[in-house]
């Protein structure tokens, strides 16, 4: 009785918000379904619905999904009730049921359709039926907000234990296809799969979650890569991988934009793989209700910053919403298969929604084909710029600005094709700014036009004054570069290659992963560890612990060691999980780890530190035989003595960073740096890192050297001196986006904290 009149005052309430947002034109959003949650928890539980109800699941391409699938629906003459503004949490859902349903709680349609939030699975259909399930895909997004991917898996897998419903899987997703074994009594388990397209790649090009059999932790083996880690894998010992397949999409054209099923052809408007997976789950889901797709995917728009077509007065635009790694990678690809000229639009916002943190866009593949000019915006527009330039396009064609309106104006000064990608909070208001800017056509006859390739379109020349380097090289060693890659942490080594090369310095990168042969760790000048995942964290500190004695020597020998997150925890003494347990790690350095018992308790956010660069500086002149040149030379080791100790305080640094770690680093006889803002490496610690001459080891993602350039330079100057044995000054380079970026956080955090 409550809840019947709670929903009768709902919908009275609704038409009055109707009609003030009419007036205020203002979208009223999940606020209605805020309100009833708060009057009646269990509200939707008293919605009586009689039609089977499809919900459609996935990091990325939920909302189109959910909306092919409502649209194929009514192709075929279904009444359709859906969430397609892509409110898709619990409040989003009770607005949608709230709006449709009659003043007794009925929902009168044949069919009801959800794009759910990954993490509201279980808590919404533990409270209304579900008939179908469709799981398009799992990848990192948000990691401060989300949590790692492998948590959200395990509790849409607890749900899905006692499901016996449609179960829709992506068969090409090592991640969403394990879910079909959650119940073994469910026989409604329906796989689909895409094959192998014309850019699909033998090796994963970019960074993705599947690597290992979640059965029993083998390496996954891949047939190919579509885009990140989906693509044809098996597991090598229990077979996973093979599963009898219901729709099998073959035959894909993005050129003339077809594709096959089951012998027929089907014609779209989609130009992407990407949006092929979500069509492969229309005809899954039309195939189990006896429609067709075929007619439905022929006319479905893409719309609403979802790989959007559009021409602003007369210049052709592609938007596309891109919150995470494999999202950006995506529109990328897009951009890269279309021969044409093209200018970019990068906006990156951090606001709450979208995650504080932006080390993610360090994951993304920034590899661009036949772009003049990339225009960055957002908050975080310089992060954007820097991360565009270290990728090595030319830092002259790149264009920051903190006001979308400018960007988009400049954006908008030539007639070039534009492609636009933002993320989540970003992507509204940049529209906003698109179609404000001028007359919008919606673009219809979109075709590739071939133009011939412009060759030498990168290549550069290296000026006179880098030759004197020319004979010098790096040799970096990469640590599980598979297994530690979560928050944008190999950024750190781009950022190395990119200010080596500057200065017409090679890097060598070799990698060493778990089966790979065992690495002289004092062969090189720098190795480098990340942070990762716990699950793949425990795996590989079993196989590190083989190799401490030799890791040891090689930090006595001093080769360089730069260590973040996971691995600042590996190299202590130990890591004591939240049950008790003891990893054990390498004990190169007499620090430990402690986990923070509540799991939810964590030390996340923008951390500033200050940090003495010049720390070891006058040690290193006597020390290890390092610099022995400045022994020989007296008169020279006395002045340049002189010299550093005026400008002591100009090594003083501020470094700005990304924390995110549960454990807390105890016993550090010299840290990093100390703490301006943020936690450390403890909560609320005033010391972050641990810190010497040739060990950085600090919590710091970001990745770390991305916005500190005499971080960076500071390893590279240590590195150069200690293999050639001489003072070697490195040239200055042009910092300008560093020196901007750093200069807008630090006033923004260092305000917040007064
Ligand atoms: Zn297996």
């Amino acid at each position: 009785m409550y809840n019947t009149l709670v929903i009768i005052f709902a919908k009275v309430l609704n038409s009055f918000a109707n009609i003030l947002c009419r007036i205020l034109h203002k979208d009223n959003g999940n606020l209605l379904g805020k309100i009833v949650k708060k009057l009646s928890p269990d509200i939707l539980k008293s919605i009586k619905i009689d039609c089977p109800v499809i919900a459609v699941t996935a990091t990325n391409g939920k909302t189109t999904t959910n909306n092919a699938i409502r649209y194929m629906l009514e192709q075929n003459g279904k009444k359709v009730v859906s969430n397609s503004e892509g409110n898709n949490m619990e409040t989003g859902i009770i607005t949608t049921l709230i709006k449709a349903c009659t003043l007794t709680g009925k929902i009168k349609a044949d069919f009801v359709t959800f794009e759910v939030d990954e993490s509201y699975v279980p808590v919404v259909f533990k409270k209304i039926p579900l008939s179908t399930l469709v799981v398009l895909d799992f990848f990192r997004d948000q990691l401060d907000r989300n949590g790692e991917v492998e948590s959200l898996i395990l509790k849409i897998n607890e749900f899905l234990k006692t499901y016996d419903g449609n179960l829709v899987l992506n068969n090409d997703d090592p991640n969403v296809a394990r879910l079909g074994r959650a119940n073994e009594n469910n026989k409604n388990v329906y796989y689909f799969s895409v094959d192998k397209y014309k850019y699909a790649t033998e090796k994963e090009v970019e960074a993705g979650e599947g690597k290992f059999c979640p059965f029993d932790k083998t390496r996954l083996e891949y047939e190919y890569y579509q885009y990140s880690h989906i693509g044809k894998f098996k597991c090598p010992k229990c077979g996973y991988g093979e599963e009898n397949l219901f729709a099998e999409i073959k035959d894909v054209d993005l050129e003339q934009r077809t594709f096959k099923e089951n012998g027929i052809t089907y014609k779209t408007l989609a130009n992407n793989i990407y949006t092929v997976y979500n069509y492969a789950t229309v005809i899954s889901v039309a195939k189990l209700y006896k429609l067709d797709a075929k007619e439905a995917l022929k006319t479905f728009k893409l719309d609403n910053g979802r790989a959007e077509n559009i021409e602003v007065n007369g210049c052709e635009t592609i938007i596309n919403l891109a919150k995470n790694p494999t999202g950006a990678n995506v529109s990328l690809r897009t951009l890269n298969e279309d021969p044409e000229e093209k200018e970019l639009l990068f906006v990156l916002n951090d606001k709450a929604a979208d995650g504080h943190d932006v080390s993610w866009i360090w994951d993304i593949n920034f590899e661009v084909k036949n772009v003049t000019r990339i225009v960055t915006a957002g908050t975080r527009a310089y992060d954007m710029a820097i991360r565009i330039k270290t990728s090595g396009f030319d830092a002259d064609k790149i264009e920051p600005y903190l006001d979308l309106k400018e960007a988009v104006q400049a954006l908008y000064r030539t007639k070039t094709k534009k492609y636009v990608i933002a993320n989540y909070t970003a992507l509204q208001p940049t529209r906003k700014e698109i179609f404000q800017l001028g007359t919008v056509l919606k673009w219809k006859n979109f075709r590739f036009r071939t133009v011939p390739n412009r060759k030498n379109f990168r290549k550069r020349t290296v000026p006179n004054w880098k030759r004197r380097y020319w004979m010098k090289e790096l040799k970096l060693l990469y640590l599980y570069p598979d297994m530690l890659e979560l928050y944008g942490d190999y950024g750190n080594i781009q950022v190395l290659k990119y200010r080596l090369e500057k200065r017409g310095i090679n890097l060598i990168i070799d990698k060493y992963s778990i089966c790979d042969n065992a690495p002289d760790f004092a062969s090189y000048d720098i190795v480098f560890a990340g942070g990762g995942a716990d699950n793949e964290q425990s795996i590989l500190s079993k196989d590190l612990i083989k190799y401490k004695d030799s890791i040891k020597d090689a930090v006595e020998k001093g080769v360089f060691f730069l260590l973040i997150c996971g691995a600042y925890q590996l190299f202590g003494k130990y890591y004591k999980g939240v049950e008790g347990n003891i990893i054990p790690g390498l004990e190169v350095f007499d620090y430990y780890t402690v986990a923070e018992p509540d799991r939810k308790k964590r030390c996340i956010g923008n951390i500033v530190l200050s940090v003495d660069l010049n720390k070891f500086k006058n040690k290193s002149q006597t020390n290890n035989g390092v610099n022995k040149s400045f022994e020989n030379n007296n008169e020279e080791n006395s002045n340049l003595e002189k010299s550093i100790k005026a400008e002591t305080n100009k090594f003083e640094t501020e470094v700005i960073g990304f924390e995110n770690h549960g454990g807390q680093t105890f016993d550090i006889e010299s840290p990093f740096g100390k703490v301006l803002y943020g936690n450390g490496n403890k909560f609320g610690d005033t010391e972050e890192g641990y810190f010497k001459q040739n060990v950085i080891a600090t919590y710091l993602h970001g990745p770390l050297l991305a916005k500190n350039p005499e971080i960076s330079d500071y390893i590279i100057s240590y590195c150069l001196e200690r293999k050639y044995n001489e003072k070697i000054e490195i040239e200055k380079l042009g910092d300008s986006f560093e020196e901007k970026c750093r200069e807008q956080l630090l006033e923004k955090f260092l305000k917040e904290k007064m």
